[in-house]
């Protein structure tokens, strides 16, 4: 992938073509973010940018060397990874020796380190020399989501490029570009947490309709006339197969009510899950009429605590009761 094409991260991009463009990229860069943002494209792309023959300074993706780098058979990319828990010293010393010789073809060659974290003392150290000093046209790319674990020695020795979770607006056009309809792309990009593996992992599941029903299923309880109703609904979800998707149900659940308390605000336009128009109107508008947007709060807090107290093993049937009693508030209107 281009670094041009890499979404959501406009600002590590930009820093890195205008490195490229001025030929004054650091010999070795720290690639430090959250999990699943794009880092490691990016490192690929940087590749590209500074081995393509076609277009050199971006890439091209289409001309034999950047085909070569995609594919991972340029002789002048390589990627390394801790070959047990840890990078060992072995692998630390033929990277050295990588870095110390001139690049085969290209004119640079990249060697990319994922979950630079792993490197142990002996292996950090081994490399400290050859992150100060490689032999010209060697880049050494350290990719982690985890920088405090890694040396100092090695953080000071490497330009820190930064990646960040993804906005809502980046997962909506991956999702988009892979042709899921606007539905699709809004319940992927809450369920991803702004992650790209997690929306790819949630566009390519077939639960979304399944997770929608839960979240109907749980508001009409809610909004039922009699008790009964709740305590029936949680008991849904009394073993364990039945709640494998309530974590994601709720994390659902909670965004459409952030989502009215938003649009009850006047500030519609952060609302993320506009195909759901219709609900976050009747919410944003119960809110506005029958009580305070601190009816709105507290139901989102709820559920957001009901969520936590599923990730920490509280019986799944209390924690959802107690939330369908305190949503009672603002489905049913009664106090
Ligand atoms: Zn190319």
């Amino acid at each position: 992938m281009l670094l041009a094409d890499i979404a959501g991260q406009e600002h590590a991009v930009a820093a890195l073509l205008r490195a490229v463009a001025s030929g004054r990229l650091a010999h070795a860069c720290l690639f430090d973010g959250p999990e699943s943002v794009g880092k490691r494209s990016a490192a690929l792309g940087l590749a590209l940018a500074l081995c393509c023959t076609e277009r050199p300074g971006q890439g091209c993706g289409t001309c034999d060397a950047c085909r070569r780098i995609e594919s991972g058979r340029h002789p002048d990319v390589l990627a390394f990874a801790p070959a047990t828990t840890q990078y060992l010293v072995e692998q630390a010393r033929e990277i050295v020796a990588m870095a110390a010789t001139r690049p085969h073809e290209a004119p640079a060659r990249v060697l990319i380190l994922d979950s630079a974290d792993c490197l142990n003392p002996s292996s950090a150290n081994c490399l400290l020399k050859t992150l100060e000093e490689p032999f010209p046209g060697n880049h050494l790319v350290l990719v982690t989501s985890a920088p405090d674990r890694l040396l100092p020695t090695i953080r000071s020795r490497t330009q820190r490029v930064r990646f960040v979770a993804l906005s809502a607006a980046a997962l909506m056009r991956i999702a988009a570009a892979r042709g899921a309809s606007p539905a699709q792309a809004e319940t992927a990009a809450v369920l991803a947490g702004g992650q790209v593996g997690r929306l790819l992992q949630a566009l390519e599941s077939e639960a979304e309709s399944s997770l929608w029903t839960i979240v109907s299923n749980l508001r009409q309880a809610a909004a039922a006339k009699g008790m009964g109703a709740i305590f029936d609904a949680a008991a849904e979800f009394s073993d364990k197969e039945s709640r494998q998707d309530l974590p994601e149900a709720l994390a659902l659940l909670a965004r459409l009510y952030r989502d009215a308390l938003v649009s009850a605000a006047g500030a519609g336009e952060l609302a993320l899950l506009r195909d759901r128009g219709s609900e976050l109107a009747t919410l944003a508008g119960q809110a506005r009429k029958d009580y305070d947007l601190r009816t709105l709060r507290s139901a989102l807090r709820e559920v957001v605590q009901a969520g936590s107290a599923l990730a920490s093993n509280v019986n799944p049937v209390t924690a959802l009761e107690k939330m369908l009693m305190d949503l009672r508030t603002l489905e049913a209107g009664l106090t």
